[in-house]
């Protein structure tokens, strides 16, 4: 299965982040702010940190580095398990004493807010741990282009949430808040500014994925435009003509041809050989076996293999 834009950008991040020692921090306290379940007893802790497949060995990395002792659980929701990690909790301002008692902080630490490298790496982590993007897609179907532009962020508190928003409002972002299901969610909605907190996170190549998927978006928007008046200009019917001819050349060499029915095949060869040809002319050269309609639609159908293929290469 095609991985989503989501785990791709996932992926990138996970794969460009080399934490300093104070990110460290920072990263394991967004995982235990999106995913731990904490449990205090009498002054013990324990810390149940249940992940997506992708972030273990990223997750067992930093507890590497902080010298974390851990059981691991594997399955489908991998889990590391800390126990007695009163310590750990402390050091990241996940908990504090309060009276004598250890209890969790509300929000985010301030060690990470005061520190500019601590607040984009616990920002990145919020992501990686507890968000989600998606952007705008081509479905196989009808070739039409279906979703939006989302990127959220998943808190488990009010407190959470009101932190993160300030902390990306210091570094240029307006994300809104609200609350769905008894937990609380940032979100950003625009192209542009989901764009630049990719890059913000390390995600250049994500980046060029979202740039090409506005692309695509407005030339989809222009191809339909061009079939629906391709007797009406010229111009547009031979550029009609190349995206034919592209497209059966894509087929030809990805040996898919003999997929279509003979007609199909017909038609390509007929296309190949005659680029200047209007549907009219297709009509008479193919000795009217078609209409110019069926042509057309034949055609089009054509031009989906094409997506099909390169959605089967990825
Ligand atoms: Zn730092």
């Amino acid at each position: 299965m095609k991985p989503t834009f989501c785990k791709i950008i996932k992926e990138e991040i996970i794969k460009n982040e080399k934490p300093k020692p104070c990110c460290v921090d920072a990263f394991l306290a967004a995982a235990v702010y999106s995913v731990g379940a904490i449990s205090i007893e009498n002054g013990i802790a324990t810390t149940e940190l249940r992940l997506n497949p992708q972030l273990v060995a990223f997750t067992k990395e930093l507890l590497d580095k902080k010298r974390i002792e851990y059981r691991f659980i594997d399955g489908k929701k991998p889990c590391f398990v800390l126990e007695n990690c009163e310590k750990l909790l402390r050091e990241l301002e996940v908990a504090g004493d309060y009276n004598g008692y250890m209890d969790l902080v509300e929000g985010i630490g301030e060690k990470y807010k005061n520190n500019e490298c601590c607040a984009r790496s616990l920002l990145k982590g919020l992501f990686i741990y507890g968000g989600s993007v998606k952007i705008p897609y081509i479905s196989e179907l009808d070739s039409q282009v279906k979703g939006g532009y989302h990127l959220e962020i998943v808190t488990g508190s009010l407190f959470l949430a009101l932190d993160a928003q300030e902390l990306f409002a210091e570094f240029g972002f307006d994300a809104k808040t609200r609350s769905r299901s008894g937990t609380q969610l940032l979100y950003f909605k625009s192209s542009d500014e989901i764009g630049d907190i990719l890059i913000f996170f390390g995600a250049t190549r994500g980046m060029l994925d979202l740039e090409n998927s506005r692309i695509l978006r407005s030339m989809r928007a222009n191809v339909n435009r061009q079939s629906n008046c391709v007797n009406a200009n010229i111009t547009r019917a031979v550029e009609a003509s190349q995206e034919q001819i592209i497209a059966i050349n894509c087929i030809i060499k990805a040996g898919k041809l003999n997929e279509f029915d003979e007609t199909s095949q017909k038609l390509a060869q007929t296309r190949l050989e005659n680029p200047e040809a209007t549907l009219d002319e297709l009509v008479e050269l193919m000795n009217k076996v078609l209409s110019k309609s069926a042509i057309y639609h034949r055609l089009k159908r054509i031009i989906q293999k094409v997506d099909e293929i390169d959605a089967s290469n990825t």
